[in-house]
């Protein structure tokens, strides 16, 4: 078998008092995702459904919350370490696609960034990072704004 396909789902609570980053983007905002790490619910759906492609387990399992190394950490940065595991492995991505679920504020002045800053972390084209956003229609806990969630696909290819 030379593809892989995974799949990834994170969610995080809004809060007061912290920065609201997605996809490596401090974005501007009176909520903050609530995390150990930087609370980048992108970047977490993106690294679970690359170690789902291989059956790795979860970040949980490599960053887990109640390791202090991992407090206030640059989810990027975890990012290019599942990258590190999966070339380690001889793969190699060939896209991502993810959708972020947020009522507000409006994500799509920094999507180009986002495809931009996760490309370059995992030696890709921004044309094969997805990054799509949507609102729940205020319905639920994310519609509610108490909080905001990911999901993502990825495709891994042999690198062989
Ligand atoms: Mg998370």
């Amino acid at each position: 078998m030379n593809i892989r396909i995974g799949n990834g789902y994170d969610i995080h609570r809004l809060v007061s008092d912290r920065p609201l980053i997605l996809g490596g983007v401090n974005i501007p905002h009176s909520l903050g995702l609530l995390g150990h790490s930087d609370a980048d619910v992108l970047t977490h759906a993106i690294m679970d459904a690359m170690l789902g492609a291989l059956s790795l387990g979860d970040i949980g399992h490599y960053f887990p919350p109640s390791d202090p190394q991992w407090a206030g950490a640059d989810s990027l940065l975890l990012l290019a370490q599942v990258h590190n595991l999966i070339h380690q492995r001889g793969w190699q991505i060939g896209n991502i696609d993810s959708v972020v679920v947020a009522e507000r504020p409006k994500l799509k002045p920094h999507i180009a960034t986002m495809r931009s800053k996760i490309a370059n972390i995992l030696q890709l084209d921004p044309t094969q990072v997805g990054i799509k956003a949507t609102t729940n229609e205020k319905l639920g806990p994310v519609g509610q704004e108490e909080g905001i969630c990911a999901y993502a696909v990825v495709l891994l290819i042999a690198a062989k």
